[in-house]
């Protein structure tokens, strides 16, 4: 129930709004040219210095990386700078693929079969497995590698690229890929970093080194299909990089997301269950591009299991992985391991 002066504040604004209609119906192109000054105007409210997320700015990047020892490599071999000189000379994300330069590479980069490179001259700060979750997306594949290995290797990372494709039964599954992912690649020693990467997303900046921070770190919160500015502070998916031990302290990614959705909030869940914060490194830093590609098709029991996410942590990851290699191959370019995500 309304009082008088609530109803009389209510008509006038009804009043305002008919006005509004009929003013943009009569003159169209004048109102959608202040329509336009007003977005434009309001637009910069969303950058997220003004939200206040927050936060690790370039000079505290050193050290919120973490280091682990490359077994490998004799104890007193001197460490890596972290930041290369090369890195000042990298240019900005290129989306055309360019098939010369992907049958030169091996020899131009000196990129070992299974697509692993590390440093001759210097100790990397940690050995990192990018893994990517993969199925029928060829040409994005091909200017993700193209993109990624001049990219780390100007970091001077010891590093494999892993990708995993599922095969043509069920719905795709990105969280089991992930898992998946990680227990094949640790069978190698020395991965500590685990970097859990879209294939269609390119680090635009030189200076985001491809390692694990103290916190699980959300990568990619600066893309240029939202404008560079994160959404929400609960988004994390695209790129996301974990320890050994932070992947396993929440017993890695559900399993049971089929079709597109959900896995990634619900890792984020399992975070949240065991308060860890996720870290993020300042925008300038963790731009990407992505690639376009058709919205694949929602998962629509996505919600029902994203609400007894965290009941299902222990039972549902990598404590309960199931899966059936059908073939690993070790590529010039990357490490590729076909799978089938149920295999019975
Ligand atoms: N993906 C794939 N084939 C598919 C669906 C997904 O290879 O048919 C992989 C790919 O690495 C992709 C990621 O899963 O980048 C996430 O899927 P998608 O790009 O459709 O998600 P969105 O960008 O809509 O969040
Ligand atoms: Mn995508």
């Amino acid at each position: 129930m309304l009082y008088p002066q609530q109803m009389y504040v209510l008509k006038r604004i009804i009043l305002f709004l008919r006005r509004l209609i009929y003013l943009a119906r009569s003159h169209p192109i004048e109102s959608a040219f202040v329509v336009s000054v007003i977005i434009a105007a309001l637009l910069p409210l969303r950058q997220p210095s003004i939200k206040g997320y927050p936060y690790l700015h370039l000079t505290e990047i050193k050290d919120d990386l973490q280091m682990c020892l490359v077994t490998r490599r004799p104890p007193d071999f001197k460490l890596c700078p972290l930041v290369a000189r090369e890195l000042s000379t990298f240019k900005h994300a290129n989306i055309n693929i360019n098939d010369s330069l992907l049958q030169e590479m091996p020899v131009k980069f000196k990129i070992q079969s299974g697509g692993r490179w590390f440093p001759k001259n210097c100790s990397s700060w940690q050995r990192v497995a990018v893994i990517v979750p993969y199925r029928n997306r060829e040409n994005q594949l091909k200017v993700f590698l193209q993109h990624m290995h001049p990219f780390l290797q100007a970091q001077r990372l010891d590093y494999g690229i892993f990708v995993i494709e599922q095969s043509e039964k069920h719905s795709f599954n990105r969280g089991k890929l992930f898992n998946i992912g990680y227990l094949e690649a640790s069978k190698e020693p020395d991965f500590c970093c685990f970097i859990f990467h879209d294939v269609d997303l390119l680090p635009e900046s030189p200076q985001h080194i491809y390692g694990c921070s103290e916190e699980p770190r959300h990568m990619c919160s600066a893309l240029d299909s939202f404008r560079y500015v994160l959404p929400y502070p609960e988004l994390f998916g695209g790129v996301v990089a974990f320890t050994k031990e932070q992947f396993s302290n929440v017993n890695g990614f559900s399993n049971m997301y089929f079709g597109w959705g959900g896995e990634d909030d619900d890792l984020y869940e399992r975070l949240c269950s065991k308060q860890i914060r996720v870290r993020r490194w300042a925008p300038e830093i963790s731009r990407y591009t992505m690639l376009y590609h058709a919205k694949e098709i929602p998962n629509p029991t996505r919600h029902m299991l994203l609400r007894t996410s965290v009941q299902r942590l222990e039972v549902d990851g990598l404590s309960t992985l199931e899966y059936k290699i059908l073939k690993t191959e070790l590529k010039p370019l990357y490490t590729h391991i076909l799978v089938d995500v149920k295999p019975r």
